[in-house]
């Protein structure tokens, strides 16, 4: 017998960033959108704990104890007096280190997986506060739709969409480090005052009201000019896909992926189409939001 969990990636339509705090860590007003880009955990009885990965970014994916998808199965083991003898398979779709939640989203995935693989039962709660002790964004995997997320993002409150939202998303050829990316906002913050991060009501409207345009015009990454610093080449990628007719784009996360919106799904496959043709990005896909959370097949 297996359980597989389906589990999508993220795009923050608004990150806004605080003062680094004397424990290091960053205040965030964090509005995060599910979009139907999946990866899909499956677990399978083992002698002991296995993960294994495929697709096109599998080689970048560590093998170890430090995938999330792992430490999610000790974790919840740890809490059931359990052995994690379970085999992980990860079909990895979401580019991995490319500010999409990619690993979250695993981590959100096998927790799931293994609690209906071993009958563990337990609640909502408890599964979300595993999540948050796996990683800020791990949460958001679990509940998906759109979300906000204060404190350091792992504390959530359900946000109401009113439509669906039509995306491009562009890969970067190789990945941005979370931590390096808030080091550098922290080097060309210095000095200046970084005002308390609070999220934005015209956001909020524009995503209630399934508006586009409007959504388009409310967009902010705090962290797309410390990734663009580590990424000049990032900038041409913007260009591309706002020539090709996107209502706005933006860094996806800490990035490098860049997150393009579209006015509909045939602007859309246009976009995607010049920036491919562009040559300024890997390879790009088109997806819509929002998308439900991790979700057992
Ligand atoms: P975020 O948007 O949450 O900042 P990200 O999308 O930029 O994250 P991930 O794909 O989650 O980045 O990967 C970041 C690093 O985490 C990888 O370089 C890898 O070493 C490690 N990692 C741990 N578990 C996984 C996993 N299941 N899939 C991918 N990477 C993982």
């Amino acid at each position: 017998m297996s359980v597989t969990v389906r589990v999508p990636a993220k795009v923050n339509v608004q990150l806004a960033v605080g003062a680094a705090r004397p424990d290091g860590f960053h205040d965030l007003a964090n509005v995060f959108l599910a979009v139907s880009l999946h990866d899909e955990v499956t677990a399978t009885p083992a002698d002991e704990l296995r993960i294994t990965c495929s697709g096109p970014d599998a080689a970048q994916v560590p093998l170890d104890r430090t995938n999330l998808a792992a430490r999610a199965a000790e974790l919840l083991a740890a809490r059931y007096g359990l052995e994690p003898r379970v085999h992980l398979h990860i079909a990895k779709d979401i580019p991995v280190a490319g500010g999409m939640a990619g690993g979250s989203a695993d981590g959100a995935a096998a927790l799931l997986a293994c609690d209906a693989l071993w009958g563990t039962g337990a609640s909502r709660a408890e599964l979300l506060e595993i999540c948050a002790e796996l990683g800020s964004d791990v949460p958001f995997s679990l509940v998906g739709g759109a979300a906000l997320g204060t404190g350091r993002g792992e504390v959530l409150t359900p946000l109401p969409t009113g439509g669906t939202f039509h995306w491009v998303f562009a890969m970067a050829d190789g990945g941005l480090s979370t931590p390096a990316v808030f080091r550098e906002f922290d080097r060309l913050a210095a000095g200046t005052d970084v005002p308390v991060p609070e999220a934005s009501e015209a956001l909020l409207a524009a995503l209630a009201a399934g508006d586009g345009a409007a959504l388009a015009g409310a967009l902010v990454n705090d962290l797309q000019p410390a990734a663009l610093s580590l990424r000049p080449q990032l900038a041409a990628t913007l260009d591309a896909g706002l020539g090709a007719g996107a209502l706005a784009a933006l860094v996806s996360g800490s990035g490098p992926t860049t997150a393009f919106l579209a006015a509909d799904p045939e602007s859309a496959e246009k976009i995607a189409a010049s920036l491919l043709a562009s040559g300024t990005c890997r390879t790009a896909r088109t997806a819509t939001s929002p998308a439900p959370g991790a979700t057992v097949l």
